[in-house]
């Protein structure tokens, strides 16, 4: 390599999150050709595997090419309409985002907000559901501010009225319990680089039934040509569809449809995260998640460092917590990258400089990497670490 690499850091930001040797090495073998068999092999492996982590048996599952805002974008493009009704839910700085992507689509949004670091209660987003809503929206883990969005209630209330549930769960996915089907969820995207421990670049999409009728019945063609579902799944799994239906080998001939070129060495890298994430166990890595998410709780508030979410609002895979008034935010977070190689997120929007975000996210959220931020916050804090690291043990005792 020529170029000068990169500095060795461990991200324990909002994401990127850490990227494992493993998946790394995925990244590096040889690119192939998009449409090669072997290629395909590996697509639909990787859809397999997505399918396990969605907890979802949605035939439309893939990683498109883009990041998690094209995840967010595609799903807009495809299943909202101009003078569609839809109700956001608006927390943060991604139910902000959402909120002006379906305004853009032309979308009559209603806004249900709540104060940053808070959830919204889902009976408010009901309330306002009346009898001609096409689409609810909401973010499942506010990664601007740590907090977890309760669904209860949500898939029944939207079908009842013939609308979808369409959900972000970019920071969620893999961290905090989530299962598509199981919640009622109608279409929802992800993001490679947070709890999946990928590099940033993909963004996982699964889209049910109910919505890919919405999709038939559009009144106008999707306006992305990029992102039209209809020609992505002629690419990602137009084949796998027929052998399905078929169950006929010779189906698996079939020809997929030329639309763009895959990022052919992100999707080993992603097949492989996911691989990872199958073989620990979905069930068993939310446990972990909670449990890392909690110790870490534990050890930062014995230097001050309180959440900003209440108990029962948490979001597992992101730690926010309040900065004392005495501390430099920007100084302290800054030197934690610059003298120990660790980073870690500023707030956004209203809490710019009011907190810091932790990621607890996959490889992040471990024992190892936790101690090492603990003691170099210390260092930073000028406090003594050694209750604060006997917290964090402790919390991962329990
Ligand atoms: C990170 C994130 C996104 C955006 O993903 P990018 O990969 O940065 O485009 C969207 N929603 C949530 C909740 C996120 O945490």
């Amino acid at each position: 390599v020529i170029g000068a690499p990169p500095p060795s850091r461990l991200l324990l930001g909002s994401g990127p999150s850490p990227v494992g040797e493993s998946v790394l090495s995925a990244l590096a073998q040889p690119t192939i050709g998009h449409l090669d068999p072997a290629f395909i092999e590996i697509m639909e492996r990787t859809c397999e595997l997505l399918r396990t982590v969605f907890v979802t048996g949605n035939r439309a599952t893939l990683p498109l090419s883009a990041t998690g805002s094209g995840g967010m974008d595609a799903m807009v493009a495809n299943l909202v309409s101009p003078g569609d009704r839809v109700v956001c839910g608006v927390n943060g700085l991604f139910g902000e985002r959402m909120f002006d992507a379906l305004s853009r689509a032309g979308a009559d949004v209603v806004a249900v907000r709540a104060e940053w670091g808070r959830a919204i209660d889902p009976a408010e987003l009901i309330r306002v559901a009346d009898q001609g809503l096409r689409s609810m929206v909401v973010v499942h883990g506010e990664t601007s501010t740590g907090v977890c969005q309760p669904l209860d209630g949500l898939a029944e209330a939207c079908h009842e009225r013939d609308a979808l549930l369409l959900v972000d769960c970019v920071t969620s996915l893999s961290g905090q319990p989530l299962g598509i089907d199981s919640e009622g969820i109608d279409a929802a995207f992800s993001g490679s680089q947070k709890c999946l421990n990928c590099p940033p670049g993909l963004a996982p999409l699964t889209v049910g039934e109910r919505a890919l009728d919405r999709l038939r019945e559009r009144p106008t063609p999707v306006r992305s040509w990029y992102f039209d579902l209809n020609l992505l799944l002629a690419y990602w799994s137009g084949a796998a569809s027929a052998v399905a239906e078929a169950g006929a080998v010779a189906v698996r001939a079939a020809p997929r449809a030329y639309h763009h070129t895959a990022p052919i060495n992100l999707v080993y890298a992603l097949r492989e995260a996911l691989e990872l994430v199958v073989a620990e166990g979905l069930e068993d890595r939310w446990e972990r998640h909670r449990r890392a998410h909690e110790a870490l709780r534990g050890a930062l508030e014995l230097f001050g460092l309180r959440r900003l979410a209440p108990a029962g609002e948490s979001l597992a895979p992101l730690l926010a917590v309040r900065v004392p008034e005495a501390v430099d935010e920007a100084g302290v977070r800054s030197a934690l990258l610059h003298r120990h190689g660790i980073e870690i997120s500023g707030g956004l929007g209203p809490l710019a400089g009011r907190i810091w975000r932790v990621g607890v996210m996959g490889l992040g959220a471990e024992p190892g990497p936790q101690r090492r931020l603990v003691q170099a916050l210390g260092a930073e804090l000028g406090a003594d670490p050694t209750d604060a690291l006997g917290a964090l043990e402790q919390g991962w005792g329990q």
